[in-house]
């Protein structure tokens, strides 16, 4: 009988450097250019299983060029943040979500199982080695990329049942440099992101490669980033690599936070999630201010479709209060203006503007607030 071997972190070998590399200056370098001294890598192979995860001297992978990633995109990842509390102790915030996110993309691209425990511990291994490079700045962390991809070394169409299980680490600093701290979206209706039934809902390397003209598209125009839309009613499903949300006044005095529903086309974000559960939990006792948010103006969450004519009547009405996008990378951020596109040769193009101005809006500042503090370890 062949056993086929579990992942199993209490097989981690560390093979040190002999060197390790000089720390560059925070704010000298672009999101994801450093490498820095480890990664940690698995294999698993059909007939043995999953080999000992081992943490190396970061460097290139030989991989056989029919392997199955190259020709059909067998590729998956998670992006996360390590991030220095005030004792100088790393952290990580929900990791487990990101782990379970990979286990649901791998399954999508019918690629090896793994336990994601053990691949959290071994993670945690990782940050540790590599925790100088954490840099001690504000808004500073190492971003964390775990990457599964199928190796199957031929070029028959089909699943991968051989895979490299990779993660790498690069200190980042805040994601957008625009001065005003926002940014601009353009509505681009032309390129369609995903659609009821695709893989949307699961982070795929082969849902962001389509992504890449529509934003050289975006960007020549002014733009900082793609509002990706479905249908003829223009519906919102995200923006950039982030969850959108929309804050719209109500006339009760209230506010309404909508965030468009995880129908499938939508990447569940683990930081809208955490967004989503602060807000209910501020909407049901305002009066705890787990949200620094003022308790005469209650909010309302509403998970529900969205479209770019509903944002753009708001903002005519003047009750467009603010949009923000959320994730790891961006933590949240202010959604400046949103070019609304009227015709295909994109020569009318509409801003829809917010009424709380540039910058963040009081919503998302509070959720900023929040989630950096307890990303940061000052708040539990
Ligand atoms: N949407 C897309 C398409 C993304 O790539 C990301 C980044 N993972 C997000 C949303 C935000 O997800 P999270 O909050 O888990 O980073």
């Amino acid at each position: 009988k062949v056993h086929i071997a579990a992942l199993d972190a209490s097989l981690l070998t560390i093979e040190l450097a002999e060197t390790l590399k000089p720390i560059p200056t925070p704010g000298t370098y672009t999101f994801g250019d450093i490498k820095t001294d480890y990664m940690l890598v698995m294999t698993f192979d059909p007939l043995t299983g999953w080999s000992a995860p081992e943490i190396k001297p970061y460097a290139p992978l030989a991989l056989d060029p029919a392997s199955n990633c190259f020709q059909y995109c067998t590729n998956v990842f998670e992006g996360m943040k390590a991030f220095l509390d005030p004792a100088g102790k790393p952290r990580m915030f929900r990791p487990e979500q990101n782990m379970a996110r990979l286990v649901t993309s791998a399954a999508r691209m019918a690629l090896p199982m793994f336990d994601p425990d053990a691949l959290l511990v071994c993670i945690n291994k990782l940050v540790s080695l590599e925790s100088r490079w954490i840099p001690a700045l504000p808004d500073h962390a190492l971003y964390i990329r775990p990457t599964m991809i199928g190796t199957k070394p031929s070029i028959k169409v089909g699943a991968s049942d051989h895979a490299t299980l990779y993660v790498i680490v690069t200190p980042v600093g805040p994601y957008f440099q625009s001065s005003s701290g926002g940014v601009s979206l353009l509505a681009v209706g032309e390129h369609v992101r995903s659609w009821p039934g695709g893989t949307g809902g699961f982070k795929l390397g082969l849902n962001y490669s389509p992504g890449f003209v529509p934003q050289r598209i975006a960007s020549d125009l002014g733009y900082d980033q793609v509002l990706w839309l479905l249908g003829e009613e223009k519906q919102i499903t995200e923006a950039g690599a982030m969850n959108f949300f929309a804050v719209i006044e109500r006339e009760d005095g209230g506010v309404n936070v909508v965030t468009p529903p995880l129908d499938g086309t939508i990447l569940p974000g683990i930081t809208r999630d955490s967004a989503l559960v602060l807000l209910r939990a501020h909407a049901a006792d305002p009066s705890k201010q787990l949200l620094a948010l003022p308790a005469s103006k209650p909010v309302y969450i509403e998970e529900r479709v969205l479209t770019v004519p509903e944002l753009a009547a708001a903002s005519a009405a003047g009750t467009l209060l603010e949009c923000f996008g959320t994730g790891t990378a961006v933590l949240v951020v202010a959604i400046e203006r949103i070019g609304d596109v009227a015709d295909p040769a994109l020569k009318t193009i509409t801003d829809i503007v917010m009424s709380a101005g540039n910058g963040l809006g009081p919503v998302g500042q509070a959720l900023w607030d929040k989630l950096l503090a307890l990303k940061e370890g000052r708040d539990d």
